[in-house]
Formats: structure tokens, sequence, C-alpha cells
């Protein structure tokens, strides 16, 4: 498997690092103990679209949304995990 990294150009999978599932999201109230407690421990394992968090650890360090098929490995899109934060907030900077 190849990723290209936005930066780096397309590159071996050995170079990366996978960091986990990039569709949870932190919950906004402290006071939310059963969405602290699924955000922590609960994931799903989807056979098919995923997105996930990946670094190029072995190049530019970027951490990159990576959206595949967890069944053939193909990729559909590779972000900047930056400008996926940003997008999710509604802002730019
Ligand atoms: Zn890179």
């Amino acid at each position: 498997m190849r990723i290209a990294c936005p930066h780096c150009g397309p590159r071996g999978v050995d170079e990366f690092s996978y960091l986990g599932d990039a569709t949870v999201t932190r919950p906004t109230d402290p006071a939310d103990l059963d969405g602290f407690a699924a955000y922590v421990h609960e994931r799903r394992n989807p056979a098919g679209r995923h997105r996930e968090l990946w670094q190029h650890a072995l190049g530019c360090q970027s951490w990159l949304v990576v959206t595949r098929d967890t069944r053939t490995h193909a990729i559909e899109a590779v972000e900047a995990a930056r400008d996926v934060a940003l997008a999710r907030a509604g802002g730019e900077s």
C-alpha cells in the first residue's frame, strides 16, 4: 500500500504509523462520562470505507486523515489532519 502524503508525495506504507480512527470526536461537555467512555474505548471495525489517522513518521511527521477501503486497501483521499480539524471547527487560520 502506498499513501500519497500531501507534502512529500506517494510513499510506501512502511514510512507511516497508524494512529487510529479519525471519525471519533471528543465530547464537549466534561460531565458527559458516558460520552468520554465511548470516546476512549469504543471503536467501529468497518468492512469498507473508513477514515483513519496516520502519521508520516519517517517523513515530514505530518498527521494525515486517510480515507481507505479496509477490504481492498484502496485509498480514496489523503488530507492534512490540521485542515480536517479546522474545517470541522468551522474556521481557518
Ligand atoms: Zn510527508
